[in-house]
Order: C-alpha cells, then sequence, then structure tokens
C-alpha cells in the first residue's frame, strides 16, 4: 500500500520530496518513522491524508489576517506538540474532523477565496505539509491568488522547511518556550527552544519582515507569543533573541489569552491566568527592544 497519489509525478519535485518524508515519518522533529503511508501514525496520530476540522472565515486572527473578508482558516486534527494548556484540544488530540483529498483541499480554497477571505490560513499544518503543498500547487494552477500563512506550533524541522519556500507568504509561528525543562513538561518537547528558535531564523530567511499594505499583511514573519504565568514561557529571552538574532523590525503578537484548559489543573504553576502586569511588562520590554507590537 502506498501513501502517495496515483498522479503524485505531475507534483512539483518538493511536493514529492515532502510526501517522502512520511514514509518513514521524518517530516517533524519527533522523527517518528512510522509509515504513515500504510495508515500507520506516531505522535501527531495522524495518517498521510489530513482531517479537517473546520474551514471557515475568521475574525477572531490578528487584524493584519482579518480585513473585511476574514483570514480563511482550515484547521487540522492533530498536532506534533503535546501541550497540556492546549485550547484547541478537542481538535489537535481528541482530532475531530473528517479527512479530505488534496483535492477538496484545493476547492476548501478556493472557495475561501470566492468568500472573499484575506488569506488561506493553515492553523496546526506542520504534520499534514504533504498535501497541504499538493493542494496549493493545484489551486494556483485554478487562480488561487491569496497568501498562503503557516500558523504553526512553532515546532518544525529545519529540512522540512526548507522544502516550503515559495508555497509559503507569511510564516506565523508560536514561540512557546525559552527554557527546556518548561517545553519538556508543557509540550512534552525539551528540544522546542533549539528546534524552534532555527526555524524561525529559516523562515525569516525565507520570507523576511512582515509586510503590510492597505492594512494587510501580504509576506513576512509574524510571531505568536503566549505570555505564561510566572514567565514561565521565558518572555523576555524570546524577545531579545528576536531583536538580536532575526530583526529589530521582527513583528510579535504578545498574547494575553492564556486560560487553564484541557490538563493545565494537573500543573499548579499554570493553573491560573497570567496577571495584567505580567504580560504589560513583557509587551514594555519588546517595544523598548524595537520590535512591532502588534495591537489588537
Ligand atoms: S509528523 Fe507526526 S508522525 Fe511524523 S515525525 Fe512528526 S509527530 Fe511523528
Amino acid at each position: 500500500m502506498t501513501s502517495l497519489p496515483a498522479n503524485i509525478g505531475s507534483f512539483s519535485k518538493p511536493v514529492q520530496q515532502l510526501w517522502d518524508c512520511m514514509n518513514p515519518c521524518t517530516l517533524c522533529p519527533r522523527r517518528c518513522e512510522v509509515y504513515r503511508g500504510k495508515g500507520e501514525t506516531g505522535f501527531c496520530g495522524i495518517a498521510d491524508m489530513p482531517i479537517v476540522s473546520s474551514v471557515a472565515p475568521h475574525f477572531g486572527e490578528e487584524s493584519v489576517l482579518v480585513g473585511f473578508g476574514g483570514s480563511g482558516t482550515i484547521f487540522f486534527a492533530g498536532c506534533n506538540l503535546g501541550c497540556v494548556f492546549c485550547q484547541n484540544f478537542d481538535i489537535s488530540h481528541h482530532r475531530h474532523g473528517h479527512q479530505m483529498t488534496i483535492e477538496q483541499l484545493a476547492q476548501s480554497m478556493l472557495e475561501l477565496q470566492n468568500y472573499g477571505s484575506s488569506n488561506i490560513n493553515f492553523v496546526t499544518p506542520t504534520h499534514v505539509i504533504p498535501a497541504i503543498t499538493a493542494a496549493i500547487e493545484l489551486a494556483r494552477k485554478k487562480v488561487l491568488t491569496l497568501p498562503i500563512v503557516y500558523n504553526t506550533g512553532g515546532y518544525d524541522s529545519l529540512e522540512t522547511l526548507k522544502l516550503l519556500e515559495g508555497f509559503v507568504d507569511i510564516y506565523m509561528p508560536d514561540m512557546k518556550y525559552s527554557d527546556t525543562k518548561v517545553a519538556e513538561e508543557l509540550s512534552a518537547a525539551s528540544d522546542y527552544p533549539e528546534v524552534n528558535r532555527e526555524a524561525v531564523k529559516e523562515m525569516h530567511r525565507q520570507v523576511g519582515d512582515l509586510q503590510v499594505i492597505n492594512g494587510l499583511a501580504t509576506c513576512g514573519l509574524l510571531v505568536r507569543h503566549l505570555v505564561l504565568p510566572d514567565q514561565l514561557a521565558g518572555s523576555f529571552e524570546t524577545i531579545d533573541f528576536l531583536a538580536e538574532q532575526i530583526s529589530d523590525a521582527t513583528t510579535i503578537n504578545v498574547m494575553d489569552q492564556y486560560r487553564p484548559c484541557y490538563k493545565a489543573a494537573s500543573h499548579p504553576k499554570i493553573n491560573r491566568r497570567p496577571a495584567p502586569e505580567e504580560i504589560e511588562s513583557v509587551r514594555r520590554y519588546a517595544i523598548q527592544k524595537g520590535l512591532n507590537v502588534l495591537a489588537w
């Protein structure tokens, strides 16, 4: 049994290489080495074809992604991170949704464009990127022109990202942690800080700083950073990294919406919302470092 679509030869070399990376799967830093084309699943819990939980214009994203028609979100079930406080756990961990073919995924993108969405926003795409890139190619042949947003938890391997050059216009990675112990305890990924920083460097190399025209993002890097209680997210270190090693013109969304969800109650340190002054101190520091801090 093969995972390759029958017409895989009609797709570009990067799409074919991405497909190969699933058998055995080394698509993300977990490197589970399962054969997803045979229906096997690794940490992310998904075989080779994506499970989509929703396709809809979203008006709750950053204003530079929303515009008049909303951000055209496509939410994927499964995730390569194991965040104990996941706010989308029904999608990410319980994997609610229905399987889509590449053709259906491409059609969904075109429908979002016809509706008037400002972009196509793939939410949690890392583990299903082979099918996504194939669908982007199909949709672009049928006049998809919207910017593509790669909206990721930020646990992405360098090798895979390099194959995405030209597919993605706006990289929107989380930068969740600066400390390996915290990353292990809260997301089961002790190497997250190192992997995440290398990934952000590659994303910035491909698309540069965020470009906004008439209030809408057209390309570039937009970092999301969720402030956790007691500075567990390592916010100041992340800001230093961005200002010193990426660009002091980096656009960052300092997010204040953390609330205890999913299994957070069993982790006393994160079983509360951050205080307003904890969030404000991070915002002030980012501004002081010269970053472009988004206002909602
Ligand atoms: S994409 Fe999924 S199966 Fe593949 S290495 Fe990552 S977590 Fe494992």
